[in-house]
């Protein structure tokens, strides 16, 4: 249900993006309301001007969602969590928070901070609506938008991971025992909602409202998958956080920079077999030379060609002290399958994506073998 999204503002370093799924949803709330919701409850008006209160109130229901996930991104980054954007989409939004909170506590606030947020929003347009007790349209929007926080912050509490309460379930049980046996028993309980709701689903079918139907078979669908790899996710962190890059890093010997590539290639790339080789510059400082590159020079070249002209400086690196959930983390953000490992002044060699890929499938295995 993801498509294409829209960049549309930043606030606090986050970028805000709006997902095509969105404008679904925004017509769909839209109809609902102008057709039904306020003509039902506020009679007399015409057409335009219910479209128009709809598409208003849908617009105020997204900055609300938008708030929600704000606060969630505000929490994680005083806890040091960096959080690169938040998508706005048709399920409502997701804040990209980039890595799994260092301790229960944080993930508790983190998790509590959209809820808070939602039912203090709630709180608020009631308290609204009393200062403000006419019985016209606004009065209407207030209404709805009380009602849309409440249920938003309701709704998200389901202790359902990854929904907010699921979140907040694994931070106490996390308290209690492990991350991964926490994560394990809590996206349980997202697999069981995202099924109630597919029933709910069913159930609507036999009712004959296929609109409500579908929104609650997708919406299942879409918990019951997050809930999977939200998990999955977890594991790898946690199996990744595990190992130092030191334990299964390649070792490779700097090359000399002026070095000829045909040297290069006859007397290092057998040995070493790497693609990335670390060099280091005249000025001193550490460049890398990337085999593939090395192959888009005509052969004829090579031997008047020194591997200081073709190596790039080097900006991304691990220390042998970094973690491989580090490593991968800075290979799939780069879109690279190799990096240099560096400890100081000195390359001690690299750390390979398939070597690390080998040590998941092997756990991976082991699961399996254990029947878990
Ligand atoms: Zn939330």
């Amino acid at each position: 249900m993801r498509f294409r999204s829209i960049p549309l503002f930043r606030i606090f370093g986050i970028q805000v993006n709006l997902d095509f799924s969105w404008f679904i949803v925004f017509f769909l709330i839209s109809f609902t309301l102008a057709e039904y919701f306020f003509p039902h409850y506020y009679p007399g008006h015409s057409f335009v001007v219910y479209w128009l209160v709809g598409a208003v109130s849908a617009i105020l229901l997204f900055a609300s969602v938008l708030l929600h996930e704000l606060s969630h991104s505000l929490v994680a980054m005083k806890f040091g969590i960096p959080v690169k954007e938040i998508d706005l989409f048709i399920f409502g939004g997701v804040a990209m928070i980039e890595e799994e909170a260092p301790s229960p506590k944080v993930e508790f606030l983190v998790a509590a901070a959209g809820p808070v947020c939602s039912f203090t929003l709630a709180f608020l347009f009631f308290i609204l609506a009393l200062i403000y007790p006419v019985d016209d349209l606004i009065n209407g929007i207030i209404n709805y938008l009380m009602l849309v926080n409440f249920a938003l912050g309701a709704f998200n509490l389901v202790p359902a991971f990854p929904l907010d309460g699921g979140r907040i379930l694994r931070a106490i049980i996390w308290a209690k025992k492990d991350l991964l046996t926490a994560t394990k028993i809590s996206s349980w309980t997202g697999t069981a909602f995202a099924y109630v709701l597919m029933l709910f689903g069913i159930l609507s079918v036999i009712q004959g409202n296929l609109l409500n139907a579908m929104w609650y078979g997708l919406l299942g669908l879409f918990l019951r998958n997050a809930s999977k790899m939200s998990y999955e996710q977890t594991k790898l962190s946690v199996i990744l956080s595990g190992y130092r890059v030191e334990q299964f890093m390649h070792t490779v010997k700097p090359v000399l920079p002026d070095e000829t590539v045909a040297d290069f290639m006859m007397y290092y790339y057998p040995v070493y077999r790497a693609e990335i080789y670390p060099v280091i510059g005249p000025d001193g400082r550490l460049y890398i030379l990337d085999v593939r590159r090395l192959k888009e020079i005509p052969q004829t070249q090579w031997a008047v060609t020194k591997v200081i002209d073709v190596a790039q400086p080097m900006e991304v690196y691990v220390s042998p002290y970094d973690t491989l959930l580090k490593a991968i983390k800075l290979m799939n953000r780069y879109q690279m399958d190799q990096l240099p490992v560096v400890y100081g002044n000195t390359v001690l060699g690299v750390i390979k994506r398939d070597v690390i890929e080998a040590l998941l499938e092997r756990y991976y295995l082991q699961e399996k073998l254990q029947g878990s």
